[in-house]
């Protein structure tokens, strides 16, 4: 077992776009198989027809791209393993019901949904809330083990309509050890009798999941916790397969809960809320309601990949930044916690934050380049771009807030702050504006050191507080009540343009 080659999967079923629990799925096997020189795997289980989703498949893919998780084979991307849809290797598997059938490990079972339904009624009025079909209840059920071999036969020749169901035993404890639960054990009456093989002639998820996994050989399974319950039913499937010995491990991870620890994160969270819990923007085929991505948002994948992966695993060191090459050093499942993680939302956009500021200057100016193109503001010079980004960046938790909070040097003031205008703004501060005005007219070094001098010298030569003349000039410039250093601003701008504003706000500003 110890040398065998790791082979992890990632196997969502397309019923809609990813969340972000799913990606972070995704990226504790990515991480574990780049780690051990594995094969990160995509398989695409979509069993349940009913609950297909035109583009979910592709939105997968996207995102897993998105995050810099391209797989090393799968459904897309290719293998020796293929196909690596279920859908497409639907006649592989009813061989594998019918061996367990023979085995007597699994039944037909001939009851309809009517039946079903009305026996669930019956029991509730009996006072049983949850009615299974189980190890007790089968022997009063139309099945192969009620009805005679001949009755059996008879139905399935007249074409009537049967599932295979597991037959699991009475009471008997099934003991797996869990990689971050460490030994699990459940009893079979605890378990219900699981349907493997559809009337539609589809396997379930359970037999689908169990039969590619060993076909697939794949070494470990890293899924998440809502996966536990059906954990016992798959050891069973492996022990009655005879394929024990080269079961995979598993390792269920812990759930991702609302801000405020109170159950699983779903999506109303995040539009209660105000945040994304895709990673990706995706618009529903059929209602054509869109709902927010991560990326629409203006997160930088590695954030939210870095922010993912502190959601259920630390490194035990006081080190958060990791670019994903340090996660994939670092990563271990035995640093994975039990405990559900809950999400932060101010935590992301500090991770967002961070990955800004750690970029360099051509790097931002690029960004801030095409976000400004997006925009409508094209053309504009790398270096003048550089030096916005770097004076914004501080107080940014986005590329897009350079814009938004910058956008006075991108155009001219439009309107002035109306509070500054009510408080600041007056016979005097105009008057400081223009002799401010003259002063850097008078100069042609529009360094931020010059003209801090000059405005410095300005206030002591005539005694005034920076308070009488900064607000009134910051308006003057970029329409605002607050921001970076003037200095720095109107050194970017120009002289040309510092000049021209504090005339156009002096004409627009009479007091
Ligand atoms: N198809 C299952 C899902 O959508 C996969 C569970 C597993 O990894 O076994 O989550």
């Amino acid at each position: 077992m110890s040398d065998r080659k790791v082979r992890v999967r990632f196997a969502p079923s397309p019923t809609g776009p990813l969340h972000m629990g799913g990606v972070r799925t995704a990226l504790y096997n990515y991480l574990f198989a780049k780690k051990l020189g594995g094969d990160f795997i995509l398989r695409i289980e979509d069993t349940d027809q009913t609950r297909f989703v035109p583009g979910a498949e592709d939105y997968i893919r996207e995102s897993l791209e998105w995050c810099g998780m391209v797989p090393d084979e799968g459904q897309g991307y290719g293998g020796e393993f293929g196909p690596y849809k279920q859908s497409e290797r639907k006649p592989m598997y009813r061989q594998y019901a019918d061996q367990l059938v023979e085995s007597g490990h699994a039944y037909y079972a001939f009851d309809t949904s009517e039946e079903l339904t009305k026996m669930r009624e019956l029991a509730k009025k009996a006072g049983t809330a949850n009615w299974q079909y189980n190890n007790v209840t089968r022997s009063h059920m139309k099945n192969s083990l009620t009805l005679s071999e001949e009755e059996v036969n008879k139905r399935i020749a007249d074409g009537e309509a049967y599932v295979i169901r597991i037959k699991l035993p009475r009471n008997e404890e099934v003991k797996f050890e869990d990689i971050i639960r460490g030994w699990v054990s459940v009893n079979t009456n605890n378990i219900d009798d699981k349907v493997l093989f559809k009337s539609d002639g589809m396997p379930t998820y359970h037999l689908a999941n169990i039969v590619d996994d060993h076909l697939m050989n794949i070494s470990h399974v890293i899924r998440g916790e809502e996966w536990l319950p059906s954990a016992p039913l798959h050891i069973l499937l492996y022990r009655y397969f005879g394929w024990e010995e080269s079961r995979p491990q598993f390792a269920h991870l812990p759930l991702l809960l609302k801000p405020d620890g109170n159950g699983k994160l779903s999506k109303r969270d995040g539009d209660r809320l105000g945040f994304p819990v895709f990673p990706l923007q995706w618009t529903n085929p059929e209602d054509g309601e869109s709902s927010s991505g991560y990326k629409q948002k203006g997160f930088f994948s590695e954030a939210f990949v870095n922010m993912l992966a502190f959601l259920g695993w630390n490194p035990g060191t006081e080190q958060e930044i990791f670019s994903m090459d340090e996660l994939i050093e670092s990563f271990s499942l035995e640093r994975v916690n039990k405990a559900g993680a809950k999400y932060d939302h101010d935590k992301t956009k500090w991770y967002n934050q961070q990955y800004l500021r750690a970029k360099t200057d051509a790097e931002l100016s690029d960004l801030l380049g095409k976000e400004a193109a997006a925009a409508g503001y094209e053309n504009l010079d790398a270096s003048f771009l550089a030096r916005v980004a770097n004076l914004m960046k501080e107080r940014a938790y986005f590329i897009k807030d350079m814009l938004e909070e910058g956008d006075y040097f991108f155009k001219r003031p439009e309107e002035y702050d109306a509070k500054t205008l009510k408080k600041k703004w007056n016979v005097d501060s105009r008057l400081h504006v223009e002799k401010l005005q003259t002063l850097f007219g008078a100069t042609d070094d529009f360094g931020i050191e010059n003209l801090e001098t000059i405005f410095k010298t300005y206030l002591e030569e005539n005694e005034l507080g920076f308070g009488k003349v900064g607000p009134g000039f910051r308006l003057a410039v970029t329409g605002k009540g607050m921001g970076p250093s003037m200095f720095e601003i109107c050194s970017i701008l120009g002289k040309k343009e510092t000049l021209e504003r504090m005339q156009i706000a002096l004409d627009k500003l009479p007091v």
